[in-house]
């Protein structure tokens, strides 16, 4: 097993990658920005390291920084978290440049995956199902352009191969707009991310996200976790993830499931990975793969046993994954609610001292977070200040535990989005199940 690992991220998943390791003998070193010295998992690891001041790009985005730590205080293995450097290549090479090891996919992968056009070329080549699109990135030919859009058919969308952030992506619903259109995406992408490089894909007017939790390992082994519905979102940041998928067949669960852990195999995936699917008409359509651990990830621990942050070390070591596919049971539902420090009603950030923090409890209850009474949440990084996850044996039993948590819950000091979550959890629409991307937005008014 690793003997010490760093945990390069801040907040509730560095306690949530501390407790796993803390779990399993694992040392612990916490680097944390100067703003950060009063962060729960600070104070519980066994060394920490500041690494710089606030702002994330002199601290946690800082690779020489990151690294530094690892080597002052002879650890072995780093993990990035979401966020901040973990998908970042350039970052997992130079960590095995230095001889450490990166608690995630191989460089290369990273690299593969974070290039869109690339990551759905190598998709479809493992028979992953797509988005019908242009056979790859957009050159400047009108007409061999048009061509394309007829034979998807409008409406089509344009995206930038180095897009994220749900940024450098436009809707384009007839001929006459689809060159002025390539052209402005193609402007802004170049501005944006430094690559110009669009592609064109359908674009489907009511789809859902489902997204498939992966495991793979060194050796060859490679499962599914069954997936995650993240419908409920707000400018493409999720809100509301639940395990399983309502409504969603059990057979189209295994051939999806199966094919993702399938592409794992034939790229040569390490780590756990999620597949992200926009899903209409009972059909499944890749978008993008995410090559880290997700914020969601308690979900499907939930209904599977399975500690994903426990076999991503595991894995790292070079262990071989503790489970086959067979061993993969779901059972029940699990939901989560990210709360966030931020104004229900404009959703502007609310930073500040948190008076007092009062936790819920009780069967199937799940809090991640690193909040206490007490602690500040700082201004300079992002707004999620902890996750509510509730579990039981069916979708409406975990809503009515969510419901209660939701009303247990006590953040005094500042503002939080759980009055909008409570809102959420009572409207029928939600409680029927299956509701699609733009649900929020529309329900919000926006
Ligand atoms: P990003 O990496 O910026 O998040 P994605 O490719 O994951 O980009 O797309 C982000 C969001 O944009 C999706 O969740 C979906 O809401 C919307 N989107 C992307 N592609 C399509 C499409 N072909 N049809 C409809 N909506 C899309």
């Amino acid at each position: 097993m690793l003997s010490k690992i760093v945990i390069a991220n801040r907040g509730e998943i560095a306690l949530r990658i501390l407790r796993a390791c803390r779990e399993m003998g694992i040392s612990t070193v916490a680097v944390h920005s100067s703003a950060d010295r009063e962060l729960k998992h600070v104070r519980l690891a066994d060394e920490s390291v500041c690494i710089g001041p606030p702002a994330s790009v002199d601290s946690y985005l800082n690779i020489p920084a990151v690294i530094s730590a690892a080597e002052v205080t002879d650890a072995v293995a780093i993990h990035p978290g979401y966020g901040f450097l973990s998908e970042n290549a350039d970052f997992a090479e130079q960590v095995e440049k230095s001889g450490f090891i990166f608690i995630g996919p191989r460089p290369e992968t990273i690299r593969i995956m974070g290039d869109k056009v690339s990551a759905i070329a190598s998709m479809k080549k493992s028979g992953v199902p797509c988005v019908p699109g242009s056979d790859g990135v957009l050159d400047d030919d009108i007409d061999k352009n048009l061509q394309i859009a007829r034979d998807i058919g409008y409406p089509v969308i344009i995206k930038a191969a180095g897009g994220g952030g749900g940024r450098g992506m436009r809707v384009v619903r007839s001929e006459a707009a689809l060159h002025n259109a390539i052209s402005l995406t193609q402007a802004e992408a170049g501005a944006a991310f430094g690559n110009e490089q669009v592609y064109m894909e359908k674009f489907l007017e009511n789809p859902r996200h489902i997204e498939f939790q992966v495991l793979a390992d060194e050796h060859g082994n490679a499962i599914h976790l069954g997936e995650r519905d993240c419908s409920m979102q707000r400018r493409h940041q999720k809100m509301i993830e639940e395990a399983p998928a309502p409504g969603l067949s059990k057979i189209l669960r295994k051939k999806i499931g199966e094919r993702c852990a399938q592409a794992c195999r034939e790229i040569g995936y390490r780590g756990a990975g999620t597949f992200e699917f926009l899903y209409e008409d009972d059909k499944f359509y890749f978008i993008e793969m995410n090559t880290r651990l997700q914020v969601e990830h308690p979900v499907t621990e939930l209904i599977t046993g399975i500690d994903i942050v426990r076999e991503q070390l595991q894995i790292a070591a070079g262990e071989k994954l503790s489970y086959k596919q067979k061993d993969v049971k779901i059972q029940g539902h699990a939901m989560e609610c990210r709360i966030n420090a931020e104004d229900p009603d404009n959703f502007m950030p609310s930073p500040g001292l948190i008076s007092r923090y009062h936790a819920p409890g009780g069967a199937g209850v799940r809090v991640d977070t690193h909040v206490y009474s007490g602690y500040r949440v700082p201004p300079y990084y992002d707004s999620m200040i902890g996750k509510l996850i509730t579990h039981s044996n069916n979708r409406e039993s975990a809503m009515a535990r969510m419901k209660m948590a939701l009303d247990e819950i006590i953040i005094d000091g500042i503002k939080t989005n759980v009055p909008l979550h409570k809102t959420l959890l009572r409207d029928s629409t939600f409680q029927a199940g299956g509701t699609n991307i733009h649900f929020l937005e529309k329900k919000l008014g926006m």
